[in-house]
């Protein structure tokens, strides 16, 4: 089946108001310029310099979201462009983001990523680490960032059960740091969680963005 027609099924499967991101890590420019053709728009890279080097020659209404883990001196480098960081861990990293945002004279949106999954090697901050940055003072001063939201990785796994219970915390977790958010620079909004084989739980269970790869390029190398 081509690029198109994955793309729209999965667009008529889910409600309009969730918004999908099209994983286009490891495939080719061609493959994105197909989904660009059928109206997506936000694309998703999990690898900084492969982000900048498709950034250069695709299209400049293209939305490029970071999806992946973030090493702090590879933030400059998309600073200029870049429209959602999903995978912020800690107070150092947004404090970065700040620090080239403002650079460029910008507001990056970013996304508390939460540990939501047993495996040890999924990243992510614990709720109490979450709680701590969006109750800091130093967060006010951060004028040139804004968390509009949580992300979430589940387990990578089958088990309707467990990704059940991993998506429900984490809706839980989004409900509650949604409360007690008042810096002006902290509204959470988005709920970004599943992916190609568990997003119609996700979206069950609360999720307003998906990020969606293999069911729309198919496999990755
Ligand atoms: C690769 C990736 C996805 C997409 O995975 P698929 O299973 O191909 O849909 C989603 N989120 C993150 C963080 C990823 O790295």
């Amino acid at each position: 089946m081509s690029i198109t027609k994955k793309l729209n099924q999965i667009k008529e499967a889910i409600p309009k108001e969730v918004t999908l991101v099209a994983v286009s890590k490891t495939q080719p420019e061609t493959a994105i310029i197909e989904a660009y053709q059928a109206g997506q728009r936000i694309f998703g890279e999990n690898k900084v310099q492969e982000m900048i080097a498709k950034q250069k020659n695709l299209p400049n209404d293209i939305q490029w979201h970071m999806i992946g883990h973030l090493q702090r001196n590879k933030v400059k480098y998309m600073a200029s462009f870049v429209q959602l960081i999903h995978g912020v861990e800690s107070f150092k990293v947004l404090q970065e983001i700040n620090k080239q945002a403002q650079k460029h004279n910008r507001i990056i949106d970013c996304l508390l990523q939460l540990k939501i999954a047993t495996e040890t090697t999924k990243f992510g901050m614990q709720v109490q680490e979450a709680e701590k940055i969006i109750n800091s003072e130093a967060l006010i001063n951060l004028k040139n960032i804004k968390i509009t939201g949580l992300m979430g990785m589940a387990t990578f796994t089958t088990d309707t059960a467990t990704l059940n219970k991993e998506f429900t915390t984490l809706k839980s977790t989004f409900d509650h740091l949604k409360k007690i958010a008042t810096a002006p620079n902290c509204k959470l909004q988005i709920l970004s969680m599943g992916m190609s084989s568990d997003y119609k739980l996700a979206i069950a269970c609360g999720s307003t963005m998906i990020r969606i790869g293999s069911s729309i390029f198919g496999n990755r190398n």
